[in-house]
């Protein structure tokens, strides 16, 4: 199942949101990405930066999962440690 993507946009937060690929925490006040997706119910996801860039770029088919067709929690938290860019 494909979730359709309502819109998205780089919000400064009020309160601390988990990031969906890295799931690091981020205290409020952080720059994060939000995209308003619905399945079933509509969902708010929020990507850091990091991830942001990280999944717009050309690593796109490492993070797709490829039975889902999107991005799933924690995908690009792998990456990012085995890159030492996060413990
Ligand atoms: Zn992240």
């Amino acid at each position: 199942m494909k979730m359709d993507v309502l819109g998205s946009k780089y919000v400064r937060t009020r309160k601390k949101h988990q990031c969906m690929g890295c799931l690091r925490v981020f205290e409020k006040g952080h720059k994060m990405h939000v995209a308003v997706c619905v399945d079933d119910r509509i969902m708010r996801t929020y990507l850091c930066r990091t991830c942001d860039i990280l999944i717009k770029t050309d690593k796109d088919e490492i993070f797709v999962d490829p039975c889902e067709g999107y991005y799933h929690e924690g995908c690009t938290r792998e990456y990012l440690i085995d890159k030492g860019i996060i413990k």
